[in-house]
């Protein structure tokens, strides 16, 4: 591990603060030493209230900032004398201590001190950092742990024994560190936990975590006897294996989950290792990973087995807590299976992909502990405290709706510009993951977000849409909604001019394509946790046609009685399927200007006339069709279905 320490870079933050900001985020860089809002910073600065009394405040990191984007608004300014006489109590719980903290800090609108405030105001040092650091992590979670840090590290840290995070920790480090603290001193490892470093400049304390932590890497490389290498087998399981697994953990959850399947080299080595079921159940790296990750990893694909080992582990530890506690929900977090590789759950997306990022440190951890003589976790009723502390259980208990479509998964076809495109914007604003499809390269850029992917595929090449559908399956777990989009418009051919070569493709892409897409969908829909709902973007066409457009009609006029059986049909399987029928929506793919000049002649109208020629006299636009698309799949139509609405702004011919 080397510093990342720039001399032109951090003349960029100026003032004791700013070097402060500065170091935390080189820390927050590396993720092999934090991850996701781990590990905390602070700095001491002499300070004045506004009497011109000297007011010593510690800057230490405040909850919900990660060290990798902090910035000085995210530090909270508490007054140190304050959280040093807190230390010297008897006991103090951690609403209390929150309170106490919140109550003395020196800038209204800062952010909650991290819950290891109390600890870094009593280390005597300007600058304090503490990390996660993997290579700690896998040198302390064996079962010769200490004396492996004690031989490695000697005078130059002083070792604490591990004590769930907050008051009781600071209190202990309180006790020890001015006792076991030597000359050579330059930081303290938090046994099972993690590892912190100080120094009088932001610099200094920053360059001795690095040396600290190169120590621990270079013992790993020495003494580590990683596992002989063997290729991993690729991963087997079927997409309606992985849809019937996100039903389950769905359904154990209580709501509907993300499900992200892993299957790069690593995650496929670790879930197929021989030891798998032993190892993924020991125990997080860092207590502080249990909050997202739950204790043990599920080995299998067994949800009710996880959820009943799951109670049992809350009813064993529940009744010895100081406060009454809330059972968390019982779906696993992390599933190891030889045939998906690794699979992590979520309410949402980006929930699932920081379990991902966590875990994939964590296996590397248990495997380099594994190599020096055995990887061994805290025990059961340590991890336990830490998963239902008290504050852990307030902030359940505050909780906050969920977004109309958490944990759902929509895939809407033509998605890479115009109604397509407006309905990823509306999916992922309701809390949708997506799947966006288009024949243009276009849809992989559409976001750029954990909850969303773009394909390029043909939808009328049946290769192409399955492995489409796979990607898909694999990124979020299943299809909740389908949104069927993608059309072509070849406008302005007489009938007497319109070849089978037009017609041909018109009906491939609006009808065929269509067709292909409900029968492959239709198992995972019909496994969708809520139950599957299908838009069908129609046109105006199907009950209006218009001369010049026979294929387009015809085709829509095709695809709108598809979707009258599917209704019919799937209704015993929980899937609705509405149309909706737009008319002049003409920001997009398929309107051309040329087109709609054409168009616009053909009825003798200005462009602009020809745009509110409606009923209403309004312009409909791609986001408004999309919005109703979104909310045909949402609880006001829960009981619709087969259902035919126009969004046109009013049409004579169809009134
Ligand atoms: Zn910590």
């Amino acid at each position: 591990m080397k510093s990342l320490w720039s001399d032109a870079e951090a003349a960029q933050f100026p003032g004791d603060l700013g070097q402060r900001v500065y170091t935390s985020r080189l820390l927050g860089r590396d993720k092999s030493l934090v991850l996701h809002g781990g590990g905390n910073t602070s700095v001491k600065i002499d300070g004045q209230d506004l009497f011109g009394r000297k007011r010593p405040v510690l800057h230490v990191k405040g909850s919900g900032w990660d060290l990798e984007l902090i910035e000085e608004a995210g530090f909270s300014p508490v007054r140190l004398d304050h959280l040093v006489d807190l230390s010297t109590l008897e006991a103090l719980s951690d609403p209390q201590m929150v309170n106490e903290m919140r109550t003395h800090m020196l800038r209204a609108d800062a952010p909650t001190p991290s819950v290891e405030a109390i600890l870094h105001a009593i280390l005597p040092f300007k600058y304090v950092d503490h990390t996660h650091s993997d290579a700690v992590l896998a040198l302390t979670n064996t079962a010769d742990g200490e004396r492996r840090i004690r031989a490695l590290y000697g005078d130059d840290v002083v070792v604490i024994p591990y004590v769930m995070p907050g008051f009781d920790l600071a209190r202990l480090c309180a006790r020890i560190f001015p006792r076991d603290r030597k000359p050579a001193t330059i930081g303290m490892v938090l046994l099972n936990h993690g590892i912190f470093s100080f120094g009088d400049t932001a610099r200094e304390s920053y360059e001795r975590m690095i040396t600290l932590v190169d120590r621990a890497e270079r013992a790993l490389d020495k003494d580590c006897v990683p596992a002989p290498a063997k290729a991993p087998r690729a991963a087997t399981a079927a997409r309606g294996e992985l849809a019937t697994l996100r039903r389950e953990v769905s359904r154990v959850a209580g709501n509907p989950m993300i499900v992200a399947s892993h299957t790069d080299e690593a995650s496929l080595a670790f879930a197929q290792a021989d030891d798998v079921a032993s190892i993924a159940r020991r125990g997080p790296a860092t207590p502080d990973h249990v909050l997202r990750t739950k204790r043990i990893a599920m080995v299998g694909r067994d949800v009710d087995a996880f959820a009943r080992e799951y109670a049992a582990y809350f009813n064993d530890h529940a009744p010895a807590a100081r406060e009454p506690k809330t059972m968390l929900d019982a779906a696993p977090r992390v599933i190891v299976d030889p045939a998906i590789g690794v699979a992590t759950t979520g309410r949402n997306a980006r929930d699932a992909q920081v379990v991902f990022d966590i875990y994939e440190h964590t296996m590397q951890v248990i495997q380099c502990a594994q190599g020096l003589g055995g990887w061994q976790a805290l025990p059961a009723r340590d991890i336990f405290d830490v998963e239902y502390w008290d504050l852990e259980q307030a902030k359940l208990r505050k909780g906050g709706a969920a977004p109309a479509f958490a944990g759902e998964v929509v895939l809407v076809t033509g998605a890479a510009s115009g109604i397509g495109k407006a309905c990823v914007q509306s999916f992922l604003a309701r809390g949708a993951a997506v799947i966006a499809l288009d024949l243009n390269a276009a849809v992989e850029t559409v976001a750029k977000r954990a909850d969303f992917i773009g394909v390029a595929c043909d939808i009328t090449d049946a290769a192409q849409l399955g492995a489409a559908l796979e990607s898909g399956v694999r990124a979020f777990g299943g299809i909740d909604m389908v949104v069927l989009n993608a059309g072509i418009f070849p406008g302005g051919t007489r009938i007497e001019s319109l070849g089978d070569a037009q017609w041909g493709k018109v009906m491939r892409v609006n009808l065929d394509a269509n067709l292909a897409l409900l029968r492959e969908t239709h198992a995972l829909l019909k496994l969708a946790p809520r139950g599957g709902r299908v838009v069908v973007i129609g046109s105006k066409n199907v009950p209006a046609p218009g001369p010049g457009a026979a294929a387009y009609s015809a085709s829509k006029a095709a695809l709108v009685q598809l979707a009258r059986v599917a209704a019919l049909e799937w209704g015993a399987d929980g899937i609705r399927i509405n149309t909706l029928h737009p008319n002049a929506v003409f920001d997009t793919g398929i309107w051309t200007d040329e087109v709609l000049a054409e168009r616009a002649r053909h009825y003798g109208l200005s462009v602009e006339g020809y745009k509110k020629n409606n009923v209403l006299r309004v312009e409909v636009t791609s986001r408004d069709v999309a919005e109703l698309a979104a909310e045909l799949c949402g609880p006001l139509f829960a009981k619709t279905t087969g259902a035919q609405v126009p969004i046109d702004g009013g049409n004579e011919r169809v009134i």
